[in-house]
């Protein structure tokens, strides 16, 4: 057992942790990053954003191929999936990112220790390893340990018949039928993917909607176009159990009937990685949710000891944990730092994609927020038309007196990109009139923000 000297140690490499360690660097600390995984980025790398970016990408391009090409003249025949290939392709772009955020280290001297770190005593990470344990004393310390799939109650993983989204991302073969528990943006996602090549997916949500938490026209128009695309959806429905039924299951709902399917996948939510931190011990609290607790400026109980990402409270997003990131390190080392929530878009990757920033409708409506509203639909958009992508709308919500843009929401072609432009208006107070006096060039789909701006004073131009 060797002790290292350390500014900070920041357990967890996924993006909140590796992006604090390379601010860190910059700002001059010496810093350590313990990460248990042999490849760098986290969930959000390994088995959450990119693989299922690159999943839905190639199940996308043979859904193309097949469905909408001859719209354009184009005859493709014969067009077969191999699985095994998309697959591989998936793991490629996983590995060279993780060798990529590998060279970051190095070009920042931000010391690796590959071992599952815990808080041993004050200013203290111990680290574990086949090889043993290490001691790594550091004046602060940043958790970033992330989150894991939230079990349920009755349903027993066993990573076969029963899995998560990391075996959803790598089926070795295409279900028949899928029972998706949970209809937010991972059960949506993954159901897509896997409905474009083929496969009956039935998603099963508790809830009478979709999507929680998101604008509630946003998630009806997402549930239209998804039950068009063949997903099948039963609301209400309270999954209490999986038994095996043959080679594949029955998912059994509180007073419904059992829906039966070859392969389930749980999606009902995450939850904070905390066991083994050696959190009581510090005396590190947590909070009703399961998470770290921590103040404004991301410190824990703890003096010296801070917590950022999908393990403390907020959405568990990837940016979300970026910018806490960065903000904490700041904070560490400037005094400054800060994390704008309002301004954190939400993009659900179906297609067309789903995305949002800023405050939902209902959101304003219970608040008893006075705000003006403007739509503008993509069919009337000339480069939706161009691209044969016509489905969904822009809505922009603006406060009633002061005209500041309070939240935008999005689904249609390339939503997640267009999103951006909304973040900047919210995190620079932009008006309404703002970004309906912005030049956006002509034809792009983001013409249909700047009609959704002009709406919410009654005066789109095209519509
Ligand atoms: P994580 O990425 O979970 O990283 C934590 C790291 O800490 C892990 O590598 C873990 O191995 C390590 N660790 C944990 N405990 C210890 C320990 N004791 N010692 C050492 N190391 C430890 N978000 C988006 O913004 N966009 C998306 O498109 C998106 N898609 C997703 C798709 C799926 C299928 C899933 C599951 C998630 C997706 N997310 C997405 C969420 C995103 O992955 C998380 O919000 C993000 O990874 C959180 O970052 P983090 O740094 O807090 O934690
Ligand atoms: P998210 O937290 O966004 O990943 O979404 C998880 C979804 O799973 C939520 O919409 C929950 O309502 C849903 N959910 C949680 N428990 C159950 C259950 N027992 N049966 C069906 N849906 C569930």
């Amino acid at each position: 057992m060797s002790a290292s000297n350390f500014d900070l140690a920041v357990i967890g490499a996924g993006p909140g942790g590796y992006i604090a360690a390379i601010r860190a660097a910059q700002l001059g600390m010496k810093t350590a990053c313990i990460e248990k995984e042999t490849l760098l980025g986290g969930t959000c790398l390994r088995v959450g954003c990119i693989p299922s970016k690159a999943i839905l990408e190639s199940t996308w391009q043979y859904a193309n191929a097949r469905g909408h090409l001859s719209a354009h003249g184009v005859t493709a025949e014969n067009v077969s999936f191999d699985l095994a290939a998309a697959m591989k392709r998936k793991a490629d772009i996983v590995l060279g990112l993780a060798s990529g955020v590998e060279a970051l280290f190095g070009k920042n001297g931000i010391t690796r220790f590959q071992g599952t770190g815990r808080l041993s005593a004050p200013g203290t990470v111990t680290v574990s390893s086949e090889d043993g344990e290490t001691d790594i004393r550091a004046e602060h310390i940043i958790i970033a340990t992330g989150s894991s799939p939230a079990p349920l109650k009755g349903v027993e993983i066993d990573g076969e018949l029963v899995g998560t989204s990391t075996e959803a991302l790598s089926y070795d073969s295409i279900p028949e039928r899928l029972a998706v528990i949970g209809a937010g943006y991972i059960g949506l996602e993954l159901g897509s993917a896997w409905a474009r090549l083929g496969t009956e997916v039935t998603v099963l949500e508790y809830l009478p909607r979709i999507l929680p938490g998101m604008d509630t026209e946003l998630a009806k128009e997402a549930r239209k176009v998804l039950e068009k695309q063949g997903l099948r959806f039963v609301l209400q429905a309270r999954v209490t159990g999986v038994t095996r039924q043959g080679s594949g299951a029955l998912v059994h709902i509180e007073g419904a009937d059992d829906v039966a399917c070859d392969r389930v996948l749980v999606a009902v939510g995450r939850t904070p990685n905390t066991e083994g931190l050696g959190l009581a011990e510090a005396g590190v609290t947590t909070d009703e949710k399961g998470g770290i607790a921590v103040d404004d400026s991301f410190a824990t109980s703890v003096p010296g000891v801070y917590a950022i990402g999908d393990v403390i409270r907020g959405p568990m997003l990837a940016h979300k944990a970026e910018e806490e990131g960065v903000a904490c390190v700041e904070l560490i080392a400037t005094g400054y730092g800060h994390v704008n929530y309002d301004a954190i878009p939400g993009v659900v990757y179906t297609h067309p994609e789903i995305a949002s920033v800023g405050r939902t409708e209902d959101e304003l409506k219970e608040g008893g927020v006075k705000y003006r509203k403007g739509s503008y639909p993509f069919r009337a958009n000339s480069r939706s038309r161009a691209l044969g992508e016509t489905q969904g709308f822009v809505k922009m919500l603006a406060d009633s007196k002061t005209d500041r843009v309070l939240g935008v929401h999005i689904i249609g072609p390339d939503a997640g990109h267009l999103i951006a432009e909304a973040a900047a208006a919210i995190e620079f107070g932009a008006s309404s009139e703002d970004i309906a006096r912005t030049s956006h060039a002509h034809p792009t789909l983001s013409e249909a923000v700047k009609e959704a701006a002009l709406a919410v004073d009654g005066r789109a131009l095209n519509m």
